[in-house]
């Protein structure tokens, strides 16, 4: 059985994908889709070993946009009809109540995705497209979805319930599902690899810090929080999303600023955040401008370290002790100062970080705690796209 699998993120107007092996994580290829059913700026780059193809040029819909993906592997000669795909695993953000285990998709898989875009309506449906076109064009390759919010299915029922009207959260599945759930539980396994313990036997708290940004709070293996919530908007504040805010807000908003539906979601999921405080969304800038003296990007800055202390310091009293504490994606695998900041002056609790180690960049898990500490500090590369061939793979195997 071939431990060969294609990995596929279709988004909205993009798809990400990676071929990589399950069993070792080398990487034979991959790519970026990007400005699918936009009449400028279609691009495909495609990777392999260190050959880069560039395709320019309008890409109208996913189907077109895969197929000529799959040119270029068969470019690089990795015809993927015939090089051994054992195979395909997509990420799917929103499982509902009804997918949590990674599962292999069928008709009825594929409508009952469809069904829970109302869940998701910004991610769901694009990731249908992605898996009908791929069933197309690589008839007889199992696939199989491996769903964002699978890992906090485990929430305690206190955890995951909103105190609205139960008749009215239980009508329209209005509840705390999480997302980045993949990348959660790749990196508190990851962390406990590190550290020579079972996950079992660990308190764990995890950032992923990347766009999007979630925190969780782990005990034993098993999630018992997370910021996300019914959708990815609640919780940690990110690049353009709030996260936390009060209801109250969302009224105001069209009754007294004069605001339509239509604008409160666009200000929710693209003006707001960082970009909303500070006028960028990327780290990297917010940076620059911090160091050019910038007030409102200073500002931003504090927010954003704000709300993750506040959500520290929950999961810490949730947990009730804690082993380890872990930094992952864009933000959290590359920014000394946010690792730094989020954990300062907190000693007491046995959270320390040695600013040395801090600081060194290197590859792979690392401990940037100083020996000894209560708590160990970790950096974790994230690799959903491993997490999920390797989920995909597993069952594939089983089955
Ligand atoms: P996503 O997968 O959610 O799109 P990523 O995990 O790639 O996001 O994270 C993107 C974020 O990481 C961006 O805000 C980017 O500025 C930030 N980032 C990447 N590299 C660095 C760095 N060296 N220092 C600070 N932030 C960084």
């Amino acid at each position: 059985m071939s431990d060969l699998v294609l990995v596929l993120n279709s988004g909205s107007s993009s798809i990400k994908y990676q071929l990589l092996h399950a069993d070792t994580a080398e990487v034979l290829a991959s790519g970026l889709v990007e400005k699918i059913g936009e009449t400028q700026g279609g691009r495909i780059t495609h990777e392999c070993g260190d050959r880069e193809l560039v395709h320019d040029g309008p890409i109208p819909d996913h189907r077109a946009g895969l197929r000529q993906a799959f040119e270029m592997f068969r470019e690089t000669g990795l015809d993927l009809t015939t090089v051994g795909v054992g195979a395909v695993g997509h990420r799917v953000v929103h499982g509902g109540e009804v997918f949590w285990e990674p599962t292999l998709i069928t008709d009825d898989v594929v409508r009952t995705i469809r069904e829970l875009s109302v869940l998701a309506p910004l991610h769901n449906p694009a990731n249908v497209i992605g898996i009908e076109s791929t069933r197309e064009l690589l008839p007889g390759i199992p696939q199989v979805a491996v769903f964002d919010t699978g890992f906090f299915h485990s929430l305690p029922e206190a955890a995951r319930t909103y105190a609205i009207d139960a008749k009215v959260a239980a009508a329209h599945g209005i509840r705390k599902y999480g997302f980045h759930g993949t990348s959660h539980q790749y990196v508190s396994e990851k962390a406990a690899e590190f550290l020579g313990r079972p996950s079992s036997e660990l308190n764990q708290i995890v950032f992923h810090l990347g766009n999007g940004a979630s925190a969780s709070a782990i005990a034993g293996g098993v999630a018992i929080d997370t910021t996300m919530g019914l959708t990815p908007l609640e919780g940690l504040v990110m690049g353009t999303r709030p996260g936390d805010l009060d209801p109250g807000i969302m009224p105001h908003l069209i009754h007294v600023a004069g605001l339509d539906l239509k604008q409160v979601e666009q200000l929710l999921n693209r003006d707001s955040g960082i970009k909303g405080l500070s006028g960028v969304n990327d780290f990297r800038e917010l940076q620059q401008l911090i160091d050019g003296g910038d007030a409102a990007a200073e500002l931003a800055y504090d927010v954003y370290i704000h709300r993750l202390r506040r959500y520290l310091g929950a999961y810490l009293v949730e947990l009730g002790a804690v082993d380890d504490i872990v930094f992952t994606a864009g933000v959290g695998e590359n920014s000394a100062a946010v690792r730094a900041d989020a954990l300062a002056g907190l000693s007491g609790f046995g959270i320390e970080i040695d600013p040395a180690r801090n600081e060194t960049r290197a590859p792979g898990v690392r401990r940037i705690s100083p020996d000894g500490a209560r708590v160990a500090v970790l950096v974790v590369p994230t690799n959903e796209e491993l997490a999920i061939a390797r989920a995909a793979n597993d069952l594939v195997t089983a089955s």
